[in-house]
């Protein structure tokens, strides 16, 4: 890792660490989280966005982003996923992956931002702790074996 911060929630690994390669680390949205299976996938190093990384870091996040939300949508039962990265609290590049349910309007497109700033202010209940880690685990062991040979341990 380059640039490490101590000061920096991602370099002091103030979360549970699902997956992890030399480059990139899955974990989950902290709580409240609107939604089990909520997941992100940092980038170690400092990268304010895709276009801070190089060619062979950038060549590396589709796979590993297709791999985590293909998993997301199997253990969830999401019909989608989106992916969101923005890079604003955290100057590590981290992509949002976030299972988008059928049966649930409030998961659909900009609503769902409606939805996260209601659990971000406790007016509408967030997942369980319980099952967004139990979700978390078995999106890692999922993505697994698609992940190890780009260097991925459950650290
Ligand atoms: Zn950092």
């Amino acid at each position: 890792m380059t640039n490490a911060d101590p000061a920096c929630p991602f370099c002091a690994r103030r979360q549970t660490v699902y997956l992890e390669s030399p480059r990139w680390q899955l974990l989950r949205h902290a709580d409240p989280v609107p939604l089990a299976g909520w997941m992100m996938l940092a980038s170690r190093a400092h990268r304010g966005g895709v276009d801070e990384m190089d060619a062979s870091e950038q060549r590396e996040v589709g796979v590993v982003l297709a791999a985590i939300a293909d998993a997301v949508r199997a253990e969830t039962g999401a019909e989608r996923t989106y992916s969101i990265t923005f890079n604003e609290a955290v100057r590590h590049l981290h992509l949002h992956v976030i299972p988008r349910h059928a049966s649930d309007a409030s998961t659909t497109s900009w609503a769902l931002a409606d939805r996260y700033r209601a659990t971000m202010r406790g007016e509408l209940g967030a997942a369980s702790s319980e099952d967004a880690e139990r979700i978390a685990h078995a999106v890692a062991l999922r993505c697994l074996p698609a992940l190890a040979p780009l260097g991925f341990v459950v650290p």
